[in-house]
């Protein structure tokens, strides 16, 4: 006999944990497939640091910052021996940027305090320039909070090949569910969800050891984490010509160290562990989190979709999506989830903001 759940998740990495994690509070019956296993994926590979958005008041921002606030307590309240609530700063680039971060500080609506010269020096971190910084922020140890939050939770390892309905339900192998999240990160091979606009930027992590007394950490271009245990993380992702994930590379995570050359004294650094993967973005660099809209239906239903007709939208009955976390994967998840869980039990609104209907009807006429 088929096992059968109220939803079955794909994807095992930070956006399936945390949905895994609202729904079983909210007594759902869930399970977790994942083709390589937990955190197997971009999650795995993150420096994890979970900080407050800078800029101009964008709404990316304020959604940013509304998500930065709720992981923060998400993590302090259940899992905050994997959160380390270090403090971040973040450091400006070059003249220009520190211009901006002017202009900027009247939009830090999450606590902060300006740092000068002198005590990023005091520190141990060499800068030309006043910083902000974030005490609330800090980082978490990613496979570690993925593990937690899955730890009552079925977890299979298992590749979903295709998306079938039986009987009204979704048949995923030997298991029946009413439900399906698609947190597949990247990889969107299931279902036609071009319109989401999702695409992988490649990124690598290095652990260094070190004798350093470094209590914070830190951004500029690149994350430099404070000293746990005698490691430090090094981690960027902004690699876009990688377009499949490849093994590991020890020069990428070496060429981290001598970029992290500006912010702090390297002179003992020695690599001990490579990790690297994809995020996934979407088109605006908004979350994905909502229906799957019916590509096929809507098309041969309504081809004058493609010159600006906007019919109402057929959607792929209980096919959900949690993705394009983006570069803030740890800050977005548990914001995005409890959205998604509300929205499957309880029937709740989704954001306007990160429903990806948003994208549909622009994408149809660029077709
Ligand atoms: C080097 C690096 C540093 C980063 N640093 C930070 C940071 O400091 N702070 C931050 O917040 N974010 C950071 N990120 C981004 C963060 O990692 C991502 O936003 C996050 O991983 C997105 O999680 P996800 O669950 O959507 O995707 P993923 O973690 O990629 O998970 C997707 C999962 O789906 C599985 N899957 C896909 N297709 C199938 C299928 N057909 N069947 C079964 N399973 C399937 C995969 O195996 C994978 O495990 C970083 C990323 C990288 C790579």
């Amino acid at each position: 006999m088929p096992k059968t759940y109220d939803t079955i998740i794909i994807g095992a990495g930070i956006a399936g944990a945390t949905i895994a994690y609202t729904l079983i509070k909210k007594n759902q019956k869930v399970l977790v497939l994942d083709k390589n296993g937990i955190a197997s994926g971009g999650s795995g590979a993150a420096g994890a640091f979970v900080s407050p958005k800078i800029g101009k008041g964008s709404s990316l921002q304020t959604l940013t910052n509304e998500a930065f606030s709720f992981a923060k307590d998400f993590y302090l309240s259940t899992c905050h021996g994997y959160f380390h609530q270090t403090g971040v700063i973040r450091i400006p680039k070059d003249e220009a940027d520190a211009q901006k971060f002017s202009e900027y500080e009247k939009y830090n609506n999450t606590k902060y305090e300006n740092y000068s010269q002198e005590k990023l020096q005091s520190l141990g971190i060499k800068s030309a320039f006043d910083s902000f910084y974030f005490p609330d922020a800090g980082d978490c140890d990613a496979v570690g909070v993925c593990h937690f939050l899955l730890q009552e939770v079925e977890v299979v390892q298992y590749e979903v090949s295709a998306l079938i309905k039986e009987d009204g339900l979704w048949a995923v192998g030997a298991y029946r569910a009413k439900n399906i999240v698609l947190a597949t990160g990247f990889e969107k091979n299931l279902v036609d969800i071009r319109y989401m606009g999702i695409r992988g930027t490649w990124g690598t992590r290095g652990d260094f050891s070190t004798k350093l007394d470094l209590n914070v950490s830190m951004h500029q271009s690149m994350s430099v984490g404070a000293n746990r245990e005698g490691i430090i993380k090094l981690g960027a992702t902004h690699e876009k010509t990688v377009k499949t994930p490849e093994p590991c590379s020890k020069a990428q995570a070496l060429a981290l160290k001598e970029k992290s050359s500006r912010l702090i004294d390297i002179s003992d650094l020695e690599l001990q562990e490579v990790f690297c993967g994809m995020r996934a973005g979407s088109k605006d660099y908004f979350p994905l989190v909502g229906k799957v809209i019916d590509v096929g239906y809507m098309m041969e239903n309504y081809p004058a979709i493609v010159r600006g007709a906007k019919p109402d939208l057929k959607y792929i009955d209980h096919l959900y999506v949690l993705n394009g976390l983006g570069g803030r994967g740890f800050v977005f998840a548990p914001k995005m989830a409890k959205i998604l869980a509300e929205y499957i039990v309880e029937e709740k609104a989704l954001d306007k903001r990160t429903n990806p209907d948003r994208l549909f009807f622009k994408w149809c006429r660029k077709l």
